[in-house]
């Protein structure tokens, strides 16, 4: 099996790095705090100081970090994975970033050699711990069917979406409707709270039927538990949610939801609770409602 390198050991990261390992591949990673490499050293993966050491002992160099200018700087950088990479190797971005800024990425890696797949995943951290995410790609079609059997131990539904940054697309538009879905579904748990009407219960019901989904079920009973341990960073999404609103401005597109999710996500940010998962949002329509001081 070809030496894998793993980059950026953070909430999806580190279980999606271990079921490589535990599907029997070498992994050589980088997590720029140290200690995130303990979990993955314990299981059988060897530790590097740098992106540019990673590059020198893998030909497939797997990244997921936090935003574009931190995944321009694991590549590019001055300890970055071009230092190391040998002429064939493959970038794979898992992270989701800007779609123009990955095309960019991807032709200059191109350039020296290099290929690059974006592959922007959705799931969270239950779908990155049970190998069951959707992973959504973009990049040449040889270089996916070359990786894909990788794909396969990470997730579940794989989709060859188009050239690079069309894996990125997709994944804007998942974000799209995961935000807008999570406001309404912190609606309508406050609606039922404010009616006296047992919230759990008008979850339960609501998901035999339309109004059904992975975010009443998953965020709704976070919602209803005020359990914000992230998940998914409410900063995280509100990166996401940036990328897409630049994007439509550039095409001219207007997204008046989504850019109401994204004030939202703004003024959870600015309280000082970026680090909380996103479903953090319902405690904004709860404030409004008078339900929390
Ligand atoms: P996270 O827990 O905050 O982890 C991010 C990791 O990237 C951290 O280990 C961080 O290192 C590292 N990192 C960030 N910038 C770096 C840089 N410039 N150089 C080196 N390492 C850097 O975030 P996450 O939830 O794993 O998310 C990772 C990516 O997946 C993001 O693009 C996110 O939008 C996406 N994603 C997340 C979810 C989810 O549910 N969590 C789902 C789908 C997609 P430090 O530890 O030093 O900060």
């Amino acid at each position: 099996m070809a030496p894998i390198g793993f980059i950026g050991l953070g909430i999806m990261g580190t279980p999606m790095a271990l079921n490589l390992l535990k599907a029997g591949h070498t992994l050589w990673v980088y997590g720029r705090r140290p200690e995130t490499m303990t979990p993955l050293t314990a299981a059988g993966a060897t530790a590097c100081t740098s992106p540019t050491e990673v590059a020198r002992h893998s030909d497939i160099i797997i990244v997921t970090v936090s935003d574009t200018p931190d995944v321009e700087q694991v590549i590019f950088g001055e300890s970055g994975i071009i230092h190391g990479a040998r002429v064939g190797a493959i970038v794979i971005d898992m992270s989701t970033i800007s779609p123009t800024a990955t095309q960019a990425f991807a032709t200059r890696l191109h350039a020296m050699g290099v290929e690059m797949l974006d592959a922007p995943v959705s799931g969270g951290d239950v779908g990155a711990i049970n190998a069951t995410l959707s992973i959504m790609v973009g990049g040449q079609p040889e270089v996916f069917e070359q990786v894909k059997p990788l794909f396969e131990i990470m997730g579940k539904n794989i989709v060859y979406i188009g050239g690079h940054g069309a894996g990125q697309v997709a994944k804007a538009c998942n974000q799209i409707v995961v935000a807008i879905t999570m406001q309404a579904v912190a609606e309508a748990l406050t609606f039922a709270r404010k009616n006296e009407t047992d919230p759990a219960r008008v979850r339960a019901a609501l998901m035999g039927g339309f109004a059904g989904s992975k975010i009443l079920e998953v965020h709704g009973q976070r919602m209803l538990d005020h359990d914000f341990k992230p998940g998914f960073k409410a900063r995280l999404h509100q990166k996401d949610l940036n990328n897409v609103l630049q994007t439509a401005r550039e095409l001219g597109l207007a997204l008046p939801a989504t850019a109401l999710s994204m004030q939202n996500l703004n003024a959870l940010v600015g309280r000082g609770e970026g680090d909380l998962d996103s479903s953090a949002v319902v405690t904004l329509v709860e404030r409004i409602e008078g339900i929390v001081s």
